[in-house]
């Protein structure tokens, strides 16, 4: 009810819409349409009312609310289930308990912000009120658990290549996980996984965007090595456009990967690619050495040749290590 009074403003955003037009038009009396806009109006729109003409849209909330998600999304899937909240612990965390009680794949969870925002091993992500995109959504793909890191390449190729090609922005891939612009972080992926021997049960994809957040509030110690779109770009972007953009384009890719394979996916992630041919400091629980990264196996390993006279070639897997 709420969603189709707004479309009817949207729709006549320019005019006003009488109470009783809407009433006519929704098939619903005039005090559920008042109810329906005092709804909307708690969510933030700004909606005019006057005497004898009725209603108009003045303004949206710059907020990532599930109807503007919604409208003019243009995947068949992906975000068609929306559970918004304006505050989460963690977007992976709701994500995982709506999986284990059987949503849908495609189910999307969004937030304004995040208390305790992660990255990989437990690491936090700081996610500022309103000024980045953070989401995780629910895959049920028909992979081996092995092949899971596949899945954590297709995301990365699909949010590079959109600031690449919508924003102009010459992002590239720190093997695994980590979206950069130049040797700052701007964008990172969460992959958590529930799997038994022969499949997997669900993937939670967790991914959180820097796209409003002025450098100077971020903490000293992450100031020199992080980004945003804001700070990239020199003005706002629009967050919802943004996770329109990047749904339309993770759907792609996963619908590739699951026709095509990895194949084609590794080749375009090697030309995002910014580690390989690099001197990189691989730290993992139970020994960390330094190297030089060559190749990304057909499972998504690193394959590093460890220092001469030190060792051969180690293949390092995503889940274990951290790159420095
Ligand atoms: P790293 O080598 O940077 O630790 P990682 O892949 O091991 O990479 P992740 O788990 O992907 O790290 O992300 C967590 C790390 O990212 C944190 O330890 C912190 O250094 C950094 N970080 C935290 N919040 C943000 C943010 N909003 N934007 C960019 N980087 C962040």
């Amino acid at each position: 009810m709420k969603e189709k009074t707004l479309r009817a403003l949207r729709e006549t955003s320019e005019e006003y819409l009488s109470g009783e037009g809407l009433s006519n038009l929704l098939g619903v009396s005039r005090t559920a349409v008042w109810k329906a806009v005092q709804s909307l109006r708690e969510e933030g729109y700004d909606i005019i009312s006057q005497a004898r003409r009725g209603y108009r849209l003045n303004k949206i909330p710059d907020l990532l609310l599930p109807a503007e998600i919604r409208w003019g999304l243009g995947t068949r899937w992906l975000g068609h289930q929306i559970h918004y909240h304006d505050t989460l612990s963690s977007t992976n965390i709701l994500a995982k308990e709506l999986a284990r009680q059987g949503a849908a794949e495609g189910t999307l969870v969004v937030t304004e912000e995040q208390k305790e925002g992660r990255g990989r091993r437990g690491r936090t992500w700081y996610s500022p009120r309103g000024e980045g995109v953070l989401f995780s959504f629910i895959l049920r793909p028909a992979l081996q658990p092995t092949h899971a890191p596949q899945l954590t390449f297709m995301a990365a190729v699909a949010v590079a290549e959109t600031l690449r090609r919508e924003y102009d922005l010459p992002a590239g891939i720190k093997w695994p996980n980590d979206i950069y612009i130049g040797d700052r972080k701007v964008a990172g992926i969460l992959t958590e996984l529930s799997a038994e021997v022969d499949g997997i049960n669900f993937v939670a994809m967790g991914i959180g965007v820097n796209v409003n957040t002025r450098l100077d509030s971020f903490s000293p110690s992450l100031r020199a090595r992080v980004t945003s779109l804001l700070q990239e770009k020199g003005h706002p972007i629009a967050r919802v456009l943004l996770l329109q953009r990047l749904l339309y384009s993770l759907e792609r890719e996963y619908t590739a990967l699951s026709q095509e394979g990895f194949a084609p996916l590794r080749r375009r992630w090697l030309e995002l690619d910014l580690v390989l041919g690099k001197k990189v400091r691989i730290i993992a629980p139970e020994r960390s050495f330094t190297g030089r990264a060559v190749n990304v196996d057909e499972y998504g390993a690193l394959l590093v040749q460890e220092q001469e006279g030190k060792g051969g070639m180690r293949r390092v897997l995503a889940g274990d290590v951290s790159l420095r």
